[in-house]
């Protein structure tokens, strides 16, 4: 066969020939903006010209601080399209983190939003490798500002052009993109994504049994372009012509539930905290959702009680799936069997809420204090995966060696898997509750506070204990209208049918909010901390 380099800028030529007339669809700070991909494509171009002018080189790194909108897609394209690569940088990390991603990964040249420009006059100086602002903004005119040398990203386009060669003697192998982890303890570590990686990412996001992304859908990816490059979406979308629909900053619920209905969203992506905002928009008012074919959901454990509601009240499909930065992120996605599509709604509600099984390209071990596990959905080891979109290492990284093991990445995550291969996180190995040698898992006992009617958010934490080492203590957050309407002791019997009584937490602690990361998880090292000050100040 021939030896084809499956490359990223061969995808934005595919739909520049055959969608010139699809749309990426983009929410400003002004309005909705409506670019065809031809006119997506010749800005792409515009922009790799430029930064070819500004020095940017093969293999140079370009950062991105910005919302998901149709600029950051151009960069999404016009980065790697002149053999450059795509860093990616979270706009939630603390300004040292940024700093320090930003020195790490030696940015030659930042594509910053507007609404940013106030952070970057600050942490500016301590940038040791940028050359150059670019500066994405929907006005004219650029405000003023001490960054220097900037550009107006439109003006500077306007002088680029729009049919400025790609690079066309890429190997598959060099880098197209860097995203770092958000990391909760530590630096942030780096992740590189080959050109051949994307692309095979990106076929598998086309795989009916996966997400099924094709030309007829309109993909709304909530989870932020810095976030795993929002698990693949844009790249796959323009690959295959899908309408794209782009959040834009600062939305809200409300935004969200707008979206899907005025542009007929058919797929949309987010973490389960942006679906539980989105639950209760759709609960209080009305909205037309029939479109939606699938809301995909990853990052964390979506509670069976979220699925549920979005499936039986809404007759939203919702498709839980996991992944990592590490990972592109696609690996594991629940789609129930055609043999098991006809069991009660029970069965199939808790088989949707296990993180599914392994998409084809992918392989996993499981590895449990005797070695491999039984798939008995018991056993619990650790999570290993293999593959051609997994990383091999991190970024110039001594930590590579404590993830990386003879040609597989350790998750770090603690699994079963039942007889049909559907994998089941229970947690992660830092955050089990190990109590008198055994082990309870918080995600199991958050998503069953979570379907509580009362309760609108739950995160279940290790507390230090004299005698069983550590014990459960779930914090709650709970619904408006539900304030001093339930006592700890309900919660507990709510829980009890459910669960052997050494699961049972010690204490329920009532919280306004439960502390999260950059990309909406729960923080549970800041909730520990938190949650010890509170025992400290009561005792
Ligand atoms: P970080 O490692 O900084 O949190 P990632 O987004 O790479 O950033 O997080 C990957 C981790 O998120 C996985 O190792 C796993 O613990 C968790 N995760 C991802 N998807 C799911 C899911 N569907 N259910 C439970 N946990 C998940």
């Amino acid at each position: 066969m021939m030896n084809i380099q499956l490359t990223v800028p061969s995808m934005m030529e595919r739909a520049e020939k055959l969608f010139k007339k699809k749309q990426v669809i983009s929410r400003s700070t002004k309005g909705v903006d409506r670019l065809t991909y031809e006119e997506v494509s010749k800005r792409t171009r515009q922009l790799s010209s430029m930064l070819v002018e500004l020095g940017v080189k093969r293999g140079d790194r370009v950062g991105t601080f910005a919302w998901n909108h149709h600029r950051h897609l151009e960069a999404y394209f016009g980065i790697p399209g002149i053999g450059a690569v795509l860093h990616t940088i979270n706009i939630r990390l603390d300004p040292q983190q940024i700093i320090y991603v930003i020195n790490h990964a030696k940015d030659k040249v930042l594509l910053i939003d507007e609404c940013f420009l106030p952070l970057f006059e600050k942490i500016h100086h301590e940038l040791t490798h940028v050359e150059a602002y670019i500066i994405m903004s929907d006005e004219p005119v650029l405000s003023s500002t001490s960054l220097q040398p900037v550009y107006h990203y439109e003006q500077l386009i306007e002088k680029g052009n729009d049919c400025y060669p790609f690079i066309q003697d890429l190997d598959e192998q060099e880098p197209a993109g860097i995203c770092y982890t958000s990391a909760t303890t530590g630096k942030p570590k780096g992740v590189v994504y080959s050109h051949r990686g994307i692309y095979l990412h990106c076929m598998a996001l086309g795989l009916t049994d996966g997400v099924g992304l094709s030309e007829a859908d309109v993909a709304m990816p909530v989870v932020p372009m810095f976030h795993v490059n929002a698990w693949g979406l844009p790249f796959a979308a323009v690959w295959f012509g899908t309408t794209l629909v782009m959040p834009g900053p600062f939305f809200t619920p409300a935004i969200l539930a707008e979206l899907i209905q005025n542009e007929q969203i058919t797929i949309a992506a987010g973490v389960p905290t942006i679906w539980l905002g989105l639950l209760q928009e759709l609960e209080n008012n009305a909205y037309e959702t029939s479109s939606l074919r699938a809301l995909i959901c990853g990052g964390s454990a979506a509670p069976q009680s979220i699925i549920q509601r979005f499936e039986e009240k809404f007759n939203i499909p919702f498709v839980h799936a996991y992944g990592m930065t590490e990972t592109s992120p696609l690996v594991i996605l629940s789609r129930l069997k055609s043999y098991q599509t006809h069991q009660s709604s029970d069965e199939k509600f808790s088989l949707k809420a296990k993180q599914g099984f392994i998409v084809p390209g992918v392989e996993m071990r499981v590895i449990g204090q005797q070695g491999e596990v039984k798939w008995n959905g018991i056993e619990m080891g650790e999570l290993l995966l293999k593959g051609p979109w997994i990383a091999s290492e991190y970024y110039e990284d001594e930590r590579t060696n404590e993830a990386f093991k003879d040609g597989w990445l350790h998750t770090g995550d603690v699994v079963t898997v039942d007889e049909e291969g559907f994998v089941k996180i229970v947690d992660r190995t830092k955050d089990l509750i190990k109590s008198g040698g055994e082990w309870i898992s918080s995600v199991d006992l958050e998503n069953a506070l979570m379907a509580h009617e009362a309760i609108f958010e739950a995160s279940v934490i290790a507390v230090p204990h004299e005698k069983w080492q550590e014990r459960p203590v779930a914090c709650v957050v709970v619904k408006k209208e539900y304030k001093n309407q339930i006592t700890k002791e309900e919660i507990i019997q709510f829980l009890e049918p459910q669960f052997a009584k050494w699961w049972l937490p010690d204490d329920i602690i009532f919280m306004e909010e439960i502390p999260k990361t950059t990309v909406g998880k729960f923080l549970k090292r800041t909730l520990r901390e938190q949650v010890l000050q509170h025992y400290e100040l009561k005792g």
